[in-house]
Protein backbone atom coordinates (compact mmCIF):
# COMPACT_ATOMS: atom_id res chain seq x y z
CA UNK A 1 0.00 0.00 0.00
CA UNK A 2 1.32 3.38 -1.15
CA UNK A 3 0.21 5.97 1.79
CA UNK A 4 -1.54 8.83 -0.21
CA UNK A 5 -0.84 12.39 1.90
CA UNK A 6 -3.03 14.94 1.72
CA UNK A 7 -1.39 17.85 0.58
CA UNK A 8 -2.09 20.08 3.46
CA UNK A 9 -2.99 19.07 7.13
CA UNK A 10 -6.85 19.92 6.86
CA UNK A 11 -8.12 18.13 10.34
CA UNK A 12 -6.80 15.14 12.78
CA UNK A 13 -8.78 12.99 10.29
CA UNK A 14 -7.46 13.81 7.58
CA UNK A 15 -3.74 13.15 7.62
CA UNK A 16 -3.49 9.93 5.08
CA UNK A 17 -5.38 8.03 2.86
CA UNK A 18 -6.20 5.58 4.01
CA UNK A 19 -6.29 6.75 8.11
CA UNK A 20 -5.70 3.75 9.84
CA UNK A 21 -6.84 3.07 13.76
CA UNK A 22 -5.74 -0.19 15.16
CA UNK A 23 -5.54 -1.85 18.37
CA UNK A 24 -7.80 -4.02 20.05
CA UNK A 25 -11.37 -4.45 20.60
CA UNK A 26 -11.61 -4.29 24.50
CA UNK A 27 -8.49 -3.18 26.69
CA UNK A 28 -7.67 -6.54 28.61
CA UNK A 29 -5.18 -6.08 30.49
CA UNK A 30 -2.15 -3.72 30.92
CA UNK A 31 0.46 -6.34 28.97
CA UNK A 32 -1.97 -7.38 26.26
CA UNK A 33 -2.61 -3.39 25.60
CA UNK A 34 1.56 -2.49 26.07
CA UNK A 35 2.25 -5.39 23.87
CA UNK A 36 -0.20 -4.63 21.01
CA UNK A 37 0.88 -0.77 20.83
CA UNK A 38 4.17 -1.71 20.37
CA UNK A 39 3.78 -4.05 17.39
CA UNK A 40 2.00 -1.80 15.77
CA UNK A 41 4.12 1.31 16.72
CA UNK A 42 6.06 0.12 13.76
CA UNK A 43 3.17 -0.33 11.66
CA UNK A 44 2.15 3.10 10.20
CA UNK A 45 -1.29 3.97 11.70
CA UNK A 46 -2.52 7.40 12.81
CA UNK A 47 -4.62 6.10 15.54
CA UNK A 48 -4.30 3.33 18.40
CA UNK A 49 -7.71 1.93 19.57
CA UNK A 50 -9.09 0.26 22.45
CA UNK A 51 -12.56 -0.62 24.05
CA UNK A 52 -12.31 0.73 28.06
CA UNK A 53 -16.07 0.40 28.58
CA UNK A 54 -17.45 -2.07 27.00
CA UNK A 55 -21.42 -1.84 25.38
CA UNK A 56 -22.26 -5.83 25.20
CA UNK A 57 -25.25 -6.92 23.81
CA UNK A 58 -26.15 -9.48 26.78
CA UNK A 59 -25.27 -8.98 30.28
CA UNK A 60 -22.43 -11.70 31.76
CA UNK A 61 -20.47 -10.92 28.78
CA UNK A 62 -16.63 -8.52 29.70
CA UNK A 63 -17.90 -5.66 29.88
CA UNK A 64 -14.75 -4.09 29.79
CA UNK A 65 -11.39 -2.86 32.17
CA UNK A 66 -12.51 0.65 32.82
CA UNK A 67 -10.63 3.71 34.03
CA UNK A 68 -7.32 1.94 35.05
CA UNK A 69 -7.17 0.87 31.54
CA UNK A 70 -7.32 4.27 30.81
CA UNK A 71 -3.52 4.77 32.50
CA UNK A 72 -2.56 2.03 30.34
CA UNK A 73 -3.75 3.66 27.12
CA UNK A 74 -1.78 6.74 28.50
CA UNK A 75 1.15 4.81 28.64
CA UNK A 76 0.85 3.29 25.46
CA UNK A 77 0.66 7.31 24.17
CA UNK A 78 3.91 8.00 26.16
CA UNK A 79 6.14 4.91 25.77
CA UNK A 80 5.16 4.70 21.42
CA UNK A 81 4.37 8.21 20.62
CA UNK A 82 0.57 6.97 19.57
CA UNK A 83 -2.54 9.05 19.55
CA UNK A 84 -4.96 6.79 21.34
CA UNK A 85 -8.39 6.96 21.36
CA UNK A 86 -11.66 5.13 22.96
CA UNK A 87 -15.24 4.89 23.13
CA UNK A 88 -17.87 6.61 25.49
CA UNK A 89 -21.24 6.41 26.40
CA UNK A 90 -22.00 8.47 29.01
CA UNK A 91 -20.83 12.38 30.17
CA UNK A 92 -18.88 10.17 32.98
CA UNK A 93 -17.07 8.34 30.83
CA UNK A 94 -16.06 11.59 28.03
CA UNK A 95 -14.97 13.32 31.64
CA UNK A 96 -12.78 10.43 32.82
CA UNK A 97 -11.06 9.74 29.26
CA UNK A 98 -10.19 13.64 29.02
CA UNK A 99 -8.77 13.76 32.69
CA UNK A 100 -6.24 10.77 31.18
CA UNK A 101 -5.46 12.99 28.29
CA UNK A 102 -7.29 10.43 25.70
CA UNK A 103 -6.50 12.01 21.65
CA UNK A 104 -10.34 11.51 20.39
CA UNK A 105 -13.53 9.63 21.21
CA UNK A 106 -15.90 7.67 19.28
CA UNK A 107 -19.28 6.71 20.06
CA UNK A 108 -20.29 3.54 19.78
CA UNK A 109 -23.05 2.15 17.47
CA UNK A 110 -25.63 1.10 19.97
CA UNK A 111 -25.23 4.56 21.49
CA UNK A 112 -25.74 6.70 18.28
CA UNK A 113 -29.38 4.88 18.00
CA UNK A 114 -30.53 7.72 21.08
CA UNK A 115 -30.68 11.03 20.55
CA UNK A 116 -30.70 12.10 24.19
CA UNK A 117 -27.81 10.09 24.82
CA UNK A 118 -25.56 11.59 21.86
CA UNK A 119 -27.08 15.18 22.99
CA UNK A 120 -25.54 14.58 26.69
CA UNK A 121 -22.21 13.37 25.04
CA UNK A 122 -22.27 16.20 22.90
CA UNK A 123 -22.76 18.76 25.89
CA UNK A 124 -20.19 17.18 27.73
CA UNK A 125 -17.49 17.76 25.41
CA UNK A 126 -18.82 21.65 24.83
CA UNK A 127 -15.67 23.62 24.19
CA UNK A 128 -13.31 20.70 24.53
CA UNK A 129 -11.16 20.33 21.27
CA UNK A 130 -11.74 16.67 20.48
CA UNK A 131 -11.87 15.26 18.07
CA UNK A 132 -14.86 12.77 17.64
CA UNK A 133 -15.74 9.86 15.20
CA UNK A 134 -19.74 8.57 15.11
CA UNK A 135 -20.36 5.24 14.40
CA UNK A 136 -23.24 4.11 12.14
CA UNK A 137 -26.16 3.36 14.25
CA UNK A 138 -27.26 -0.23 14.67
CA UNK A 139 -30.44 0.36 12.83
CA UNK A 140 -30.15 1.46 8.66
CA UNK A 141 -31.15 5.26 9.20
CA UNK A 142 -29.38 7.87 7.64
CA UNK A 143 -30.64 10.87 9.76
CA UNK A 144 -30.13 9.12 12.77
CA UNK A 145 -26.39 9.26 12.01
CA UNK A 146 -26.25 12.46 10.26
CA UNK A 147 -28.13 13.76 13.32
CA UNK A 148 -25.61 12.82 15.68
CA UNK A 149 -22.73 13.81 13.55
CA UNK A 150 -24.71 17.65 13.77
CA UNK A 151 -25.04 17.64 17.72
CA UNK A 152 -21.55 17.54 17.95
CA UNK A 153 -21.11 20.02 15.02
CA UNK A 154 -23.66 22.19 16.72
CA UNK A 155 -21.66 22.18 20.13
CA UNK A 156 -18.47 23.25 17.98
CA UNK A 157 -16.89 19.97 17.52
CA UNK A 158 -13.88 20.74 14.44
CA UNK A 159 -12.75 17.23 14.13
CA UNK A 160 -15.38 14.91 13.28
CA UNK A 161 -15.25 11.89 11.12
CA UNK A 162 -18.15 8.74 10.60
CA UNK A 163 -17.81 5.29 11.19
CA UNK A 164 -19.18 2.76 8.78
CA UNK A 165 -19.70 -0.46 10.91
CA UNK A 166 -22.77 -2.07 9.23
CA UNK A 167 -26.10 -2.81 10.38
CA UNK A 168 -27.94 -5.04 12.34
CA UNK A 169 -29.93 -7.91 10.60
CA UNK A 170 -31.82 -10.64 11.82
CA UNK A 171 -29.60 -13.09 10.65
CA UNK A 172 -26.51 -12.97 9.10
CA UNK A 173 -26.96 -12.19 5.85
CA UNK A 174 -24.42 -12.60 3.17
CA UNK A 175 -21.85 -13.94 5.83
CA UNK A 176 -21.74 -10.60 7.59
CA UNK A 177 -21.79 -10.24 11.10
CA UNK A 178 -23.03 -6.61 10.71
CA UNK A 179 -24.93 -6.04 6.99
CA UNK A 180 -23.08 -3.34 5.55
CA UNK A 181 -25.66 -1.33 3.58
CA UNK A 182 -23.11 0.59 1.42
CA UNK A 183 -25.32 2.88 -0.39
CA UNK A 184 -26.05 4.53 3.44
CA UNK A 185 -22.64 5.79 3.93
CA UNK A 186 -22.32 6.74 0.09
CA UNK A 187 -25.85 9.17 1.00
CA UNK A 188 -24.08 9.91 3.94
CA UNK A 189 -21.11 11.37 1.87
CA UNK A 190 -23.10 12.76 -0.81
CA UNK A 191 -24.71 15.37 2.37
CA UNK A 192 -21.46 15.65 3.50
CA UNK A 193 -19.11 15.86 1.29
CA UNK A 194 -16.10 16.92 3.92
CA UNK A 195 -17.17 14.69 6.68
CA UNK A 196 -14.21 11.69 6.30
CA UNK A 197 -15.63 8.39 6.54
CA UNK A 198 -13.96 5.61 7.91
CA UNK A 199 -14.57 2.06 7.87
CA UNK A 200 -14.76 -0.58 10.11
CA UNK A 201 -14.89 -4.02 8.60
CA UNK A 202 -14.09 -6.09 11.44
CA UNK A 203 -17.56 -4.94 13.07
CA UNK A 204 -18.82 -5.34 9.57
CA UNK A 205 -17.76 -8.87 8.72
CA UNK A 206 -17.05 -10.40 12.23
CA UNK A 207 -14.57 -12.64 10.58
CA UNK A 208 -11.17 -12.25 10.12
CA UNK A 209 -10.86 -14.19 6.76
CA UNK A 210 -12.75 -11.01 5.47
CA UNK A 211 -11.60 -8.10 6.46
CA UNK A 212 -9.16 -7.41 3.56
CA UNK A 213 -12.13 -7.93 0.83
CA UNK A 214 -14.16 -5.32 2.53
CA UNK A 215 -11.19 -2.63 3.31
CA UNK A 216 -10.50 -3.19 -0.37
CA UNK A 217 -13.89 -2.54 -1.23
CA UNK A 218 -14.10 0.58 1.59
CA UNK A 219 -10.87 2.19 -0.72
CA UNK A 220 -12.93 1.80 -4.15
CA UNK A 221 -15.90 3.32 -2.66
CA UNK A 222 -13.63 6.11 -1.92
CA UNK A 223 -13.45 6.11 1.94
CA UNK A 224 -10.96 7.88 4.14
CA UNK A 225 -9.65 5.37 6.58
CA UNK A 226 -10.34 2.02 8.75
CA UNK A 227 -10.72 0.95 11.84
CA UNK A 228 -9.31 -2.47 12.31
CA UNK A 229 -9.09 -4.54 15.68
CA UNK A 230 -5.80 -5.84 16.29
CA UNK A 231 -4.94 -8.38 19.02
CA UNK A 232 -1.26 -10.10 19.94
CA UNK A 233 -3.56 -13.54 19.94
CA UNK A 234 -7.16 -13.23 18.49
CA UNK A 235 -8.44 -16.60 19.41
CA UNK A 236 -7.77 -15.41 22.98
CA UNK A 237 -9.31 -11.89 22.86
CA UNK A 238 -12.00 -11.07 25.78
CA UNK A 239 -14.46 -10.00 23.35
CA UNK A 240 -14.92 -10.23 19.62
CA UNK A 241 -12.16 -12.80 19.10
CA UNK A 242 -13.34 -14.30 15.65
CA UNK A 243 -12.42 -10.61 13.98
CA UNK A 244 -9.97 -9.39 15.25
CA UNK A 245 -6.13 -10.13 13.67
CA UNK A 246 -2.75 -10.01 14.92
CA UNK A 247 -0.37 -6.70 13.90
CA UNK A 248 1.55 -9.14 11.68
CA UNK A 249 -1.70 -9.50 9.45
CA UNK A 250 -2.25 -6.20 9.61
CA UNK A 251 0.42 -4.99 7.94
CA UNK A 252 -0.10 -7.19 5.11
CA UNK A 253 -3.21 -6.53 4.72
CA UNK A 254 -2.25 -2.95 4.71
CA UNK A 255 0.60 -3.48 2.13
CA UNK A 256 -1.87 -5.25 0.10
CA UNK A 257 -4.23 -2.67 -0.19
CA UNK A 258 -4.63 -0.88 -3.64
CA UNK A 259 -5.59 3.19 -2.91
CA UNK A 260 -6.79 4.50 -5.73
CA UNK A 261 -7.95 8.06 -6.32
CA UNK A 262 -11.17 9.29 -6.95
CA UNK A 263 -9.53 12.18 -9.90
CA UNK A 264 -6.92 11.28 -12.52
CA UNK A 265 -4.35 13.08 -14.94
CA UNK A 266 -3.88 11.01 -17.94
CA UNK A 267 -5.13 12.58 -20.35
CA UNK A 268 -6.69 9.21 -22.61
CA UNK A 269 -8.26 7.88 -19.38
CA UNK A 270 -10.27 11.13 -19.17
CA UNK A 271 -11.09 11.48 -22.47
CA UNK A 272 -12.11 7.59 -22.33
CA UNK A 273 -14.53 8.18 -19.38
CA UNK A 274 -16.13 11.11 -20.98
CA UNK A 275 -17.00 9.61 -24.44
CA UNK A 276 -18.57 7.15 -21.75
CA UNK A 277 -20.38 9.22 -19.85
CA UNK A 278 -21.89 10.97 -22.75
CA UNK A 279 -23.19 7.98 -23.86
CA UNK A 280 -24.27 7.24 -20.27
CA UNK A 281 -26.03 10.52 -19.95
CA UNK A 282 -28.17 9.96 -23.07
CA UNK A 283 -29.03 6.20 -22.12
CA UNK A 284 -29.99 7.93 -18.91
CA UNK A 285 -32.37 10.27 -20.33
CA UNK A 286 -33.90 7.02 -22.90
CA UNK A 287 -34.54 5.20 -19.19
CA UNK A 288 -36.60 8.23 -17.99
CA UNK A 289 -38.57 8.76 -20.83
CA UNK A 290 -39.37 5.27 -20.76
CA UNK A 291 -40.11 5.59 -17.38
CA UNK A 292 -42.45 8.57 -17.98
CA UNK A 293 -44.12 6.57 -20.69
CA UNK A 294 -44.65 3.37 -18.75
CA UNK A 295 -46.32 5.81 -15.98
CA UNK A 296 -48.78 7.08 -18.35
CA UNK A 297 -49.82 3.46 -19.12
CA UNK A 298 -50.03 2.72 -15.30
CA UNK A 299 -52.41 5.81 -15.08
CA UNK A 300 -54.36 4.59 -17.94
CA UNK A 301 -54.77 1.34 -16.44
CA UNK A 302 -56.17 3.40 -13.03
CA UNK A 303 -58.80 4.48 -15.73
CA UNK A 304 -59.28 1.08 -16.52
CA UNK A 305 -59.55 -0.63 -13.14
CA UNK A 306 -61.81 2.24 -11.84
CA UNK A 307 -64.24 1.25 -14.83
CA UNK A 308 -64.43 -2.39 -13.93
CA UNK A 309 -64.19 -1.67 -10.26
CA UNK A 310 -60.81 -3.64 -9.99
CA UNK A 311 -58.17 -3.21 -7.02
CA UNK A 312 -55.59 -0.91 -8.15
CA UNK A 313 -52.84 -3.63 -6.70
CA UNK A 314 -53.33 -7.19 -7.84
CA UNK A 315 -51.14 -9.95 -6.61
CA UNK A 316 -51.13 -12.22 -9.75
CA UNK A 317 -49.92 -9.75 -11.73
CA UNK A 318 -46.69 -8.40 -9.68
CA UNK A 319 -45.65 -12.20 -9.33
CA UNK A 320 -45.86 -12.55 -13.31
CA UNK A 321 -43.88 -9.24 -13.33
CA UNK A 322 -41.28 -10.34 -10.46
CA UNK A 323 -41.14 -13.90 -12.56
CA UNK A 324 -40.88 -12.68 -16.38
CA UNK A 325 -38.97 -9.11 -15.38
CA UNK A 326 -36.22 -11.78 -13.15
CA UNK A 327 -35.83 -14.23 -16.44
CA UNK A 328 -35.24 -11.59 -18.62
CA UNK A 329 -32.12 -9.75 -16.35
CA UNK A 330 -30.65 -13.49 -16.06
CA UNK A 331 -30.61 -13.74 -19.47
CA UNK A 332 -28.90 -10.92 -19.91
CA UNK A 333 -26.44 -11.19 -17.21
CA UNK A 334 -28.08 -8.87 -14.96
CA UNK A 335 -28.52 -9.93 -11.47
CA UNK A 336 -32.28 -10.86 -10.71
CA UNK A 337 -32.14 -9.50 -7.37
CA UNK A 338 -30.88 -6.12 -8.95
CA UNK A 339 -34.01 -5.95 -11.53
CA UNK A 340 -36.57 -7.35 -9.30
CA UNK A 341 -35.39 -4.47 -6.92
CA UNK A 342 -35.91 -2.10 -9.34
CA UNK A 343 -39.15 -3.25 -10.30
CA UNK A 344 -40.11 -2.65 -6.33
CA UNK A 345 -39.63 0.66 -7.03
CA UNK A 346 -40.94 1.27 -10.54
CA UNK A 347 -44.47 -0.96 -9.80
CA UNK A 348 -44.47 0.54 -6.22
CA UNK A 349 -45.01 4.33 -7.41
CA UNK A 350 -47.24 2.87 -10.45
CA UNK A 351 -49.92 1.85 -8.13
CA UNK A 352 -49.35 4.96 -6.19
CA UNK A 353 -50.49 6.80 -9.42
CA UNK A 354 -53.56 4.10 -10.30
CA UNK A 355 -54.09 4.59 -6.76
CA UNK A 356 -54.45 8.57 -7.08
CA UNK A 357 -56.52 8.06 -10.78
CA UNK A 358 -58.86 5.73 -8.03
CA UNK A 359 -58.91 7.93 -5.47
CA UNK A 360 -59.59 11.16 -7.33
CA UNK A 361 -62.49 9.68 -9.31
CA UNK A 362 -64.30 8.33 -5.89
CA UNK A 363 -63.77 11.71 -4.64
CA UNK A 364 -65.93 13.19 -8.09
CA UNK A 365 -68.51 10.64 -7.78
CA UNK A 366 -69.33 11.21 -3.94
CA UNK A 367 -69.50 14.90 -4.80
C1 LIG B 1 -16.15 -1.64 19.06
O1 LIG B 1 -15.64 -0.86 18.25
O2 LIG B 1 -15.53 -2.47 19.70
C2 LIG B 1 -17.62 -1.63 19.20
C3 LIG B 1 -18.25 -2.06 20.27
O3 LIG B 1 -18.19 -1.17 18.12
P1 LIG B 1 -19.72 -0.97 17.66
O4 LIG B 1 -20.22 0.20 18.41
O5 LIG B 1 -19.51 -0.75 16.21
O6 LIG B 1 -20.45 -2.26 17.96
MN1 LIG C 1 -15.32 -4.97 19.00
Amino acid sequence: MRLRPYLCKMSFFKTARPFVIAGPCSAETREQLLETAAALSTKNIQLFRAGVWKSRTRPGSFEGSGPIALEWLQEVKHQYGLKVTTEVAEPAHVETALKHGIDSLWIGARTTVNPFQVQHLADSVKGVDIPVMVKNPVNTDVDLWQGAIERFEKVGIKDIAAIHRGFTGYRAAGGYRNQPNWPIPIELKRRKPDLPIFCDPSHITGNRDRIAEVAQKAMDMHFDGLMIETHPRPDEAWSDAAQQVTPQMLKELLDGLIVRDEFTRDMTGLMQLEYLRQHMDSLDAEIIDLIAKRMELSEQMGEVKRACNMTAFQPGRWREIVETRGEKAAAQLLSKEFIVELYEKIHHESIRRQLLVLDSKDKEIKK
